[in-house]
């Protein structure tokens, strides 16, 4: 843009060289960033990518060129990911999955803690069955992963960890007492990660989804998933890929000095929160 309004077409004889040295090092600058951006493949961790919202995550750090692995209960991950059997609940079975992870495709430097469930129901009804499943899977299911993660990020002085929490984390929701005190524990350990290890170049965010389409809200009936809809500015579900992309670009090199933050990827449900 700048350089048509500076040199107009065709350009005066004197100006042509210059404007093709300027061309030059714009192309050098571009070529640089791209070997840049090759360079930084990291091998990363996704917890529950088999489907949805895990599995896009997968499929985008695959796709820029990173080594991958997932953590299934069944099936597979995406083409291209190692896919290793661990229940989040279960730590004898992170500590086998961790181990051939490592084995593998060496040390996780990026973890991406997804795996979660909802039990919905209102208070009342809660069983406290019903409370501390959630909390098991939601929260110390993700402890779990982040510990086991971080000894090799602090050996290796890098690491980025992304929690995967909610936009009912702040905002609460009717129904969900106990799946929002999960979401917004993990603002506090994603901070307090921050503040224990953020001088050996190891960051902890939050991505707050709003509402996705995946497996968890195709359960809501259709009623109530219009009713939502009415209320996100976006006027829409997002989905999942358009979480994955914010969860890479929290990863890269680019991201380095953002920790301790909630990115929400909400179309705007969350504000103010
Ligand atoms: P899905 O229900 O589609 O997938 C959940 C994933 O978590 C599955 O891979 C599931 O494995 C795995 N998982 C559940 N429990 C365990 C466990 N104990 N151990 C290992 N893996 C487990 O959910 P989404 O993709 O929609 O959600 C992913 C994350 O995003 C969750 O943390 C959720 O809370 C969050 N989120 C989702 C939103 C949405 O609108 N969809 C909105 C905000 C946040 P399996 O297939 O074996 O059950």
């Amino acid at each position: 843009m700048r350089l048509t309004r500076v040199f107009p077409r065709g350009g005066s004889a004197t100006c042509r060289p210059f404007k093709t040295k300027l061309l030059e090092i714009n192309a050098r600058i571009i070529a640089k960033r791209k070997a840049y951006e090759l360079s930084t493949a990291r091998t990363v961790l996704v917890t529950g990518g088999n489907r949805g919202i895990g599995r896009a995550i997968a499929e985008e750090f695959i796709r820029q060129g990173h080594r991958v692995a997932v953590t299934v209960r069944s099936g597979e991950g995406p083409t291209g990911a190692l896919s290793v059997i661990a229940d989040v609940t279960d730590s004898a079975s992170l500590d086998a999955a961790f181990a051939e992870v490592a084995e593998k495709l060496g040390p996780i430097e990026v973890l991406v803690a997804n795996a979660g469930i909802t039990r919905d129901t209102l208070l009342m009804r809660m069983t406290e069955d019903d409370f501390e499943s959630v909390v098991n899977t939601n929260l110390n299911g993700v402890f779990r992963v982040v510990k086991r993660a971080s000894t090799g990020m602090i050996k290796g002085k890098f690491g980025r960890i992304v929690l995967i929490g909610s936009v009912v984390g702040l905002l609460g929701s009717a129904g969900q007492v106990n799946y929002s005190s999960t979401k917004s524990a993990l603002v506090g350990m994603a901070r307090s990660i921050t503040r224990e290890l953020g001088a050996r170049g190891i960051t902890a965010n939050v991505v707050a989804p709003g509402f996705i389409d995946t497996d968890m809200t195709a359960a809501l009936p259709e009623a109530q998933q219009d009713e939502y809809k009415k209320k996100i500015p976006a006027g829409r579900f997002a989905q999942p890929e358009e979480v994955a992309r914010v969860v890479t670009w929290l990863a890269s090199d680019d991201a380095a000095y953002i920790s301790g933050a909630v990115i929400p990827v909400d179309g705007g449900l969350g504000m103010g929160h």
